[in-house]
């Protein structure tokens, strides 16, 4: 059910750190209002693309389109503005600060301001409304107030998803939303990202390959920084080359 309309665009995108190319040439298009994930064995230059994206890393060559803009050469926090945002990692969550309290700062963040906690409280409630929408979202509205370092581990990943929610992004970058949860948090974070798709598109990084089956309605596959196959999870994970890379390694 392709509709040819992309929200990402990557054209020929490539990194080279010294003479090596850790991502070379990849095309990657994600059409609005899916779950697209990016998969590949160990080394593949997943990490490394998502960067790009996010442009956290500056690549090399190519270029990338947002909404049809160019966004090859534009800031992070621009690209965040625009409504591409990617998911923060548990090491940018304040543990000593509330649940509310850390999706606050990010919402400050994205907006310029300075981290000024000396701010009245009435210049921070500004905030609060989206910083709750957030977290209701993901079901940590209980939680508001515990301090996030409290949260149990699965609930920090929510955190995460709760702040780059309360950004209001039109895409969100997943960074393996999965890695180290046991399965009862797989499923609630599976249903939770399924819900955020609703009306939002996203591209995820995912070593799970059930939980990549389950949400993903394409994939594109890389190794040794390359485009292997891209399709269905039925198309590729048939795909001989795919098979083997993966065995290969
Ligand atoms: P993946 O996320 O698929 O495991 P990465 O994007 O992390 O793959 O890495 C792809 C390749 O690029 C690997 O061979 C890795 O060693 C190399 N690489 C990644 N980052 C750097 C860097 N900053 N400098 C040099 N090589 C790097």
């Amino acid at each position: 059910s392709a509709t040819g309309d992309f929200i990402l665009k990557a054209e020929r995108l490539t990194k080279r750190f010294g003479g090596f190319a850790a991502v070379s040439n990849v095309d990657l298009a994600v059409e609005r209002g899916t779950i697209h994930a990016l998969i590949g064995p160990n080394g593949a230059g997943k990490t490394t693309c998502f960067n790009l994206l996010t442009k956290f890393l500056q690549p090399s060559d190519g270029a990338i389109f947002f909404n049809g803009r160019d966004i090859t050469r534009m800031p992070p926090a621009d690209i965040a503005r625009l409504g591409l945002v990617r998911s923060f990692q548990i090491s940018a969550v304040f543990p000593r600060l509330s649940a509310l309290e850390n999706v606050r700062i990010a919402l400050q963040r994205q907006r310029g301001d300075s981290f000024d906690f000396w701010r009245s409280e009435k210049a921070l409630n500004r905030f609060d409304g989206k910083a709750m929408a957030g977290l209701d979202e993901v079901g940590l509205a209980e939680f508001a107030a515990t301090p996030a370092g409290e949260l149990s581990y699965g609930r920090k990943r929510a955190l995460e998803i709760a702040t780059t929610l309360a950004l209001d992004p039109e895409m969100l970058l997943l960074d393996e939303p999965m890695a180290g949860m046991a399965q009862e948090d797989v499923s609630r974070i599976s249903a939770l990202i399924a819900r955020i798709a609703e009306n939002r598109t996203i591209l995820m990084v995912e070593h799970n390959l059930s939980v990549v089956a389950d949400l993903s309605d394409r994939i594109t596959v890389l190794a040794r920084g390359q485009v292997l196959a891209e399709g269905s999870y039925e198309v590729v994970s048939r795909d001989p080359r795919v098979v083997e890379a993966y065995i290969g390694v």
